[in-house]
Parts: structure tokens; C-alpha cells; sequence
């Protein structure tokens, strides 16, 4: 498949390029060249097919022929090693649980398919891979632990001090070997700024091939299709109005659930689900897109003031207002609402949301106003546990650890300070 640049001023490329640049040179996002939906029949019997089976016939077109089948196979088995349990809440809401991976949040699909789509590309390259990546939170860790003692990739992944949780510190900061943290003294809007200044700047790129992990990556975003697929499976039979709302920060995964609905999928809307950081919620009520710097808040993944990937959005509602708006409802929620959510999930589901579910959950609630015969799945982007304080503290109960948090949780932190843009290119230039 080609991708073109959303900026348009750049040549079209293949995925192997596009997945090595990360951006185009002219700065636009890649997207595919041509989205061809999938065969009715397959969404007929999606309900006897393994997830290997839905991930390999919903990406093959994207991929291929860079990627050869046996290949994507073979990624995919390595990628999906884990379960996308769905759990209803009552008969109008269910949660679809994205953290049963490695680092307990749904980044870990998209950068385990992203490092083997690399380290496949780069098998018989000498030079070596430099993957530059800002985190609001969870990238890091799931980056980090999927390109762990992959061959020629170093990692370098930039974290907004103070700013994310203890135990999203402890994943992106504790692995050694081909993965170095820096500690940033500053906002995520901050480590996002230098990254993308660091792509531009020639004294460094001049030596230094390097690429994106953040799901401007067209390898990191697509795979998160997956996920609406495997839900359709398990709900389709039930309901024939499914919904989902998505906590959104850089709006990477609900753009790929709409791609997912450009492959056919039978789903009739979205509704992305908004903290503090509301610059899409407000586009929707205005009609005016305004990014603005970030807000710090508990559902911290999602503190983004420029969603990356909205262009994305754009593009594939061919930048109709209208029909945007037909497809997709925007709400925004303060952290006491979302401490009132996690408390209500609890107390009447006996169900342990994290604090982005919960801003998902919420956004179900207002949708369901609207739509009363919906099903409305929340996707639960993240395990309870990455946020222990604020969870525990709503909830009164301490909170079972699970194996792969009680993994990190005693580890020692290493990270290097950096306070300027010049300490970026200064450890990039010396390494
Ligand atoms: C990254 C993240 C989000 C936001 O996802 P986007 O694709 O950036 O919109 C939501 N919840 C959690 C837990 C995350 O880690």
C-alpha cells in the first residue's frame, strides 16, 4: 500500500517508508492511498473467527506487499498474545478491557506490531534506527517494552516530569538495554514540541535516521482497528446498534475505529470522551478548531491540546463538517466527575474502572440520552492499577496488584534530566 502526506507536499510512499519516516518530509501525517472495505460475508461470519483471523484480513491491505503474508502472520501471533475481554455492565453499556498486555494499556498492541513491522525492515539494514517518542503516559512504557532487544532500534522516549503515575514512570524507565528515558522538565505538549523539532533539525537527522512511535506512526495507529472488530464479534448477535466511546487524548485510537468503519464494520457511531482537554468537544459545538496548550488532569493520557491525529479524522470524512458531526458526538468531563464515575461503576457494577474508562463511561451516559436503543461500549484503556492513588483513594478498597505491575513496581528508576531542547540534541548528537 502507498500513503500520501495530509499535507500534500510530499512524494506518496510505501508502508516500509512510511512506518521508517514516521512523518512525511513535508510534516503531514501518512494516510492510505485507498481504504477497500472489506467483503459483507466476513462481517456475516466474523463471529467464527479467531482474533489472528480478523487482525490478518482487516491490515492486510495496508501492509502488503512491504509486509509478505507469512510475515504479518507471524507478527500478528506475537502481537496478540493476550485477550479483549468484554464485559457488560447492564443491557445499554458494556466496557471492552484494551489492558490485559504487558504494560496494562492498549498502546501495547500498536507498539508490538509497529517494533516487528521495524525490526523485519531493518534486518538487513546497517544503520541503525533511532525511535524518538513524547509520552503523556502510557506510549512510554508500551514502547518501550515492545521495542525491548529489538536489533538496530534505540528508544529514546521523552517524559514530562511529575506528570504521569509512579507505575507509568517505572515502565518506561527501568528496562535498560536499548531504552533510554529522559525526564523532561516541563508539560507533554513540551516533550511533543521538542520531538518534533528534533525531526526537523538536519544536524541531527543528517546522521541519524529516526522515527515515530506516537500514533502518528501508521504502523502504531492501524492495528488499533482491531479492537472494534473483536468487540463487533462479541456483541453483534445481541445488539444491532453498537456504539463506542472512546477516551481520546491524541484521538489515535478512536481514528482507527473509524477506519475499522470504512472496512465495513457495522457500527452507527462514535463518541469520543474528553477530559479537561477538550479541544475536539468544542470544534463540534463551534465549528472552531482551536488547540491549546495542556492541562494537567487524572485521566493524564489524555492531556493533549493538539490532537495529533484529528487531521486524520478529517480526511476520512472527507473535511465535511456535517458529516462529521452525523458520525461523531464529543464530550469533555472534569477530573470530579471522573472521580464520581469511578465511584458510581463501583458501587453499582461492582466494576473497577480506571480513570480513562470512566471518562468513557460518562460519555455512554450523555450519549445514551440521545440514543436509548444504543449499546454503548466504553473502551477501558488502561488497568486500574497504573492510577492506584486516585482509584484507591475513590474507592476505599486497596487494589489487587497484578503480575505484570508487581514486575516494575520495585525497580530502580534511571533517567536522564533535561531541561531544553539543546539537552535533547546534545544527548542525541553524543550518544
Ligand atoms: C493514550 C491513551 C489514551 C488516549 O488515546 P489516543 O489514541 O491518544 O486518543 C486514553 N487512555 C489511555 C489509558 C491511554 O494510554
Amino acid at each position: 500500500m502507498n500513503y500520501y502526506s495530509l499535507n500534500r507536499e510530499a512524494p506518496n510512499t510505501t508502508f516500509e517508508k512510511a512506518v521508517i519516516k514516521g512523518l512525511a518530509p513535508d510534516r503531514g501525517l501518512y494516510f492510505p492511498e485507498h481504504i477497500t472495505p472489506l467483503h459483507p460475508s466476513f462481517f456475516e461470519t466474523i463471529g467464527d473467527k479467531s482474533n489472528s483471523d480478523i487482525a490478518f484480513e482487516a491490515i492486510k491491505q495496508f501492509v502488503s506487499p512491504e509486509i509478505p503474508e507469512a510475515v504479518l502472520k507471524k507478527i500478528i501471533e506475537e502481537t496478540l498474545t493476550f485477550d479483549f475481554p468484554i464485559i457488560p455492565l447492564n443491557d445499554n453499556i458494556s466496557t471492552l478491557e484494551l489492558f490485559h498486555g504487558p504494560t496494562m494499556a492498549f498502546k501495547d498492541v500498536g507498539a508490538r506490531f509497529m517494533a516487528r513491522c521495524l525490526g523485519y525492515f531493518n534486518q538487513n539494514n546497517t544503520n541503525e534506527v533511532t525511535v524518538l517518542v513524547a509520552t503523556s503516559g502510557d506510549t512510554g512504557g508500551a514502547v518501550a517494552n515492545g521495542f525491548l532487544g529489538v536489533e538496530g532500534v534505540n528508544v529514546v522516549i521523552l517524559y514530562p516530569s511529575g506528570k504521569v503515575s509512579d507505575i507509568q514512570e517505572k515502565q518506561l524507565t527501568t528496562l535498560g538495554q536499548n531504552i533510554t528515558a529522559l525526564e523532561v522538565d516541563g508539560v507533554f505538549d513540551d516533550c511533543q514540541d521538542m520531538v518534533k523539532k528534533a525531526f526537523l533539525d538536519e544536524s541531527i537527522t543528517q546522521k541519524t535516521q529516526l522515527t515515530s512511535a506516537n500514533s502518528i506512526n501508521v504502523a502504531r495507529w492501524l492495528p488499533q482497528l482491531f479492537y472494534f472488530m473483536f468487540a463487533y464479534r462479541e456483541l453483534h448477535k445481541k445488539h444491532n446498534n453498537i456504539v463506542f466511546s472512546i477516551p481520546s487524548g491524541n484521538f489515535g485510537n478512536i481514528c482507527a475505529g473509524m477506519m475499522a468503519q470504512k472496512l465495513g464494520l457495522p457500527v452507527n457511531h462514535f463518541i469520543a470522551s474528553n477530559n479537561a482537554n477538550n479541544v475536539v468537544t468544542n470544534y463540534l459545538k463551534t465549528k472552531n478548531y482551536s488547540p491549546r496548550p495542556s492541562v494537567p488532569t487524572i485521566s493524564n493520557a489524555m492531556d493533549v491540546g493538539n490532537p495529533s491525529n484529528f487531521i486524520r479524522i478529517q480526511e476520512i470524512y472527507n473535511n465535511n463538517f456535517d458529516q462529521l458531526k452525523t458520525n461523531l458526538s464529543s464530550f469533555s468531563y472534569t477530573d470530579a466527575q471522573t472521580k464520581e464515575a469511578l465511584l458510581e461503576i463501583y458501587e453499582q457494577f461492582n466494576y473497577v474502572a480506571d480513570p480513562h474508562g470512566a471518562v468513557g463511561y460518562l460519555g455512554c451516559k450523555d450519549y445514551l440520552k440521545t440514543d436509548n436503543s444504543a449499546h454503548c461500549v466504553f473502551l477501558e484503556t488502561a488497568h486500574p492499577t497504573k492510577f492506584l492513588d486516585v482509584v484507591e483513594g475513590v474507592i476505599k478498597t486497596q487494589l489487587k496488584l497484578p503480575p505484570q505491575i508487581k514486575a516494575v513496581i520495585d525497580k530502580d528508576k534511571v533517567a536522564i534530566k533535561i531541561s531544553s531542547y539543546q539537552d535533547l540534541k546534545d544527548f542525541l548528537q553524543n550518544r
